[in-house]
């Protein structure tokens, strides 16, 4: 396992892509029982809305297939999907070795926990931004709503898996409700509390912390879930030590090295930020193919081009 790791770590450190992606995230359905205002995918992006053919998703998965991860969420509420837990028990049970899904809880019933404990899920991410009934108009509201229903699922989860953790993101307006969330999630044994940047790459009127505010008010995140015992991510992380270098001076994202994104049409792109920039289709075309054809290597160079303001690759926002 560890020289597997240290394996990948050298290729990441020379940007020698694997000959096939080894992540991909579906955008099982696009449909979404929200609107928060800091969501690009009607505004922006302009997405058809709809869902994931059952049978395009199958084709795909066995076109993408082995994984070591397959998430089951792009911009969207993924439980809308009719047949969601059928899709995460086909990828696991075809051998994805974990199975993720990102959702707002707030249509969690008696259906949903009993599916979400046995579906062969592994990690289950719940996104909340506040913690007051009607949200504070930005991200997602209902926080309140959100942790009672979370509070409950964990209640009826009998096994480690699936991992079950809180999605903040952080922007001037939730402040404190931050820490009100930390100490909720912690009380009702969550598994961890991820913090995430506000993207202000379409919405500019979104209002978004500085890089020094946001290093600031992250470091108070990670004393306060210290405390109060549970474990937490902050963007802190991705700007120092090995990961800044990965990033070779903002020209490399990551999230290209060994993911692919695929549109609820059944088409590839490099993420979930790029759903128009089609590299290929993998029911015409093999994924090793794809994944190493003109268009993606030519993105692999040029990503800066594309990509423009991304947060990713402006990670300490200098270029501002
Ligand atoms: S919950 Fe997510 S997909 Fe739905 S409107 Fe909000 S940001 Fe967009
Ligand atoms: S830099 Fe941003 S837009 Fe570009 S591939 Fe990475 S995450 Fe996607």
């Amino acid at each position: 396992m560890n020289v597997k790791r240290a394996i990948n770590g050298l290729m990441r450190a020379a940007y020698i892509v694997p000959g096939r992606p080894t992540h991909a995230q579906f955008e099982v359905t696009n449909k979404c029982n929200l609107s928060c205002e800091m969501c690009p995918r009607t505004k922006y992006y302009k997405v058809k809305i709809t869902d994931m053919e059952y049978e395009v998703f199958e084709r795909v998965l066995d076109a993408l297939l082995p994984l070591r991860l397959a998430t089951l969420t792009g911009w969207g509420e993924p439980l809308l999907h009719p047949r969601i837990y059928d899709m995460a028990a086909l990828a696991k049970s075809k051998g994805a070795q974990a199975v993720s899904l990102t959702s707002n809880a707030l249509i969690f019933n008696d259906y949903h926990y009993e599916k979400l404990l046995s579906c062969g899920l592994t990690d289950l991410r719940i996104s909340v931004d506040n913690f007051s009934e009607t949200g504070d108009g930005t991200g997602h509201p209902s926080g309140a709503k959100s942790m009672e229903k979370v509070a409950e699922l964990l209640s009826r989860r009998k096994d480690a898996l699936p991992r079950i953790a809180l999605a903040i993101t952080i922007y001037p307006d939730n402040y404190k409700d931050v820490f009100t969330l930390i100490d909720k999630a912690a009380e009702i044994g969550m598994d961890g509390v991820a913090i995430m940047r506000m993207n202000d790459r379409f919405e500019e009127t979104v209002k978004r912390y500085t890089f020094q505010e946001e290093n600031q008010v992250c470091a108070e995140y990670q004393a306060w879930a210290k405390k109060a015992g549970i474990k937490i991510g902050t963007p802190r992380e991705f700007s120092h030590g090995i990961r800044r270098i990965l990033y070779r001076g903002g020209t490399k994202c990551p999230v290209t090295f060994d993911n692919v994104y695929v549109t609820a049409e059944g088409l590839i792109t490099p993420c979930c930020a790029l759903p128009k920039f089609v590299t290929g289709d993998p029911e015409k075309c093999d994924i090793e193919t794809i994944w190493k054809n003109e268009k993606f290597k030519k993105f692999r160079v040029e990503q800066r081009s594309v990509c423009v303001h991304c947060d990713l690759l402006d990670i300490t926002y200098k270029k501002r």
